[in-house]
């Protein structure tokens, strides 16, 4: 098998999976309690906010455990709205978030919200002096993604924190796809909120935290215990906890080396596929871009029927975002950067991660080459 998937999600590392047994078989406490057993729970909690707090130059009272990006991306999106109706209603966002995102504000145009959803040129830049003229005195919220999942652009993220800050306006950035890959200062980018996730760089599945500042307004999300300062209430998933932590210390220990080593691969295989299949273009930004993003459009070809054939070969790709794998509807990102809808259908994303090998994307660029010729020959 080859997984070319890594945005969709990534193999939980073995010295991940062995840093939270104990925490399922021994320290099973609950951390909310008294006697030892809950307080070795607890140190694990707190042990783990400070790493997580440090490779963002922030405090760890900072760093809010959740369920992963979704909750985390809602979480920051709705009580923000709630906390902020006395300033405005009005949010402003771009058309390439993740549905996540996306979902969340169409969900608070319903209660009576207004969002601004900014566009973004071809290569998936938002434009940072369209940001400027959408700004209005009743503005609350600025989310803008720090990387898209589907194209790897890596948007001006500094800039746009300098933006919400000088005008005194709260900033959340889905760095989903970033946090765990590339370094992040949350201070230095003038980051209010961050969401992140576990699973997305080798940790377990439905574990992330959202990165509140001090002192701003915010809502509480879940209502019950005094769990996470009682703004999360629930009894802390201690061993997912643990699983994240040791996660981002591997991702930090080996981040510089696995960039390197991915951007290498995804040049190399953008380059063969580009050269070797005819009427091809790459979508996204061709540097500003995740090291491990491959997004390509093959016109005259049906994206569906090339992961199939793909995945008979045993090939683990996608169309766009998982999410939206399955619907028969061109990507909403491919559509915000002007493609056709036509060629939207027909876009295949590979994800890198730090085991794929060149072999590997030579076997994969040979049965694209054959997949796309066929499907083109007969139209399939
Ligand atoms: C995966 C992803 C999410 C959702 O995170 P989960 O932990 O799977 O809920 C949100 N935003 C982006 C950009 C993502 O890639």
């Amino acid at each position: 098998m080859i997984y070319l998937d890594h945005a969709a999600t990534t193999k939980t590392a073995p010295e991940v999976v062995e840093a939270m047994l104990p925490y399922f078989t021994e320290y099973y406490g609950n951390a909310g309690s008294i006697y030892r057993l809950g307080t070795e729970s607890k140190k694990a909690v707190i042990r783990a906010k400070e790493t997580i707090a440090a490779t963002l130059h922030v405090q760890p009272n900072e760093i809010y455990f959740t369920s992963g990006g979704t909750e985390s991306d809602n979480w920051a999106i709705k009580a923000t709205y709630e906390a902020c109706r006395d300033k405005g209603n009005h949010i402003i966002t771009t058309k390439i978030e993740h549905h996540a995102v996306l979902h969340t504000c169409e969900y608070l145009e319903k209660q009576g919200a207004e969002i601004t959803y900014l566009d973004v040129d071809e290569d998936g830049l938002l434009d940072t002096e369209q940001l400027k003229k959408a700004i209005r005195p009743d503005t609350i919220l600025i989310s803008v993604m720090y990387a898209n999942n589907e194209i790897g652009t890596l948007q001006p993220i500094k800039e746009i924190g300098e933006i919400a800050a000088s005008h005194g306006i709260l900033f959340h950035t889905d760095a989903v796809q970033v946090y765990g890959q590339l370094p992040i200062d949350a201070e230095d980018c003038h980051i209010d909120m961050l969401s992140a996730s576990g699973h997305k760089f080798n940790g377990p599945k439905g574990i992330g935290f959202l990165y509140i500042k001090r002192n701003i307004k915010m809502r509480s999300f879940m209502h019950g215990g005094q769990q996470e300062r009682g703004r999360r209430a629930g009894t802390e998933n201690v061993a997912g906890i643990v699983g994240l932590e040791a996660a981002v210390k591997r991702a930090y220990r080996i981040m510089e080396e696995k960039t390197k080593m991915e951007t290498e691969l995804r040049d190399y295989l953008i380059g063969r596929i580009l050269q070797e299949i005819p009427d091809t273009r790459l979508n996204g930004h061709p540097v500003k871009r995740l090291p491990g993003n491959v997004n390509v459009s093959f016109a005259a070809v049906e994206g569906e029927s090339v992961l199939i054939m793909l995945d008979m070969q045993g090939i683990c790709a996608s169309s766009g975002s998982a999410c939206t794998t399955g619907a028969l509807d061109p990507s909403h990102v491919l559509l915000a950067l002007g493609v056709s809808s036509e060629l939207a259908r027909g876009s295949l994303r590979l994800t890198l991660g730090e085991d794929n090998t060149r072999e590997e994307m030579d076997i994969v660029v040979e049965e694209l080459k054959q997949i796309v010729g066929r499907i083109r020959e007969h139209r399939i």
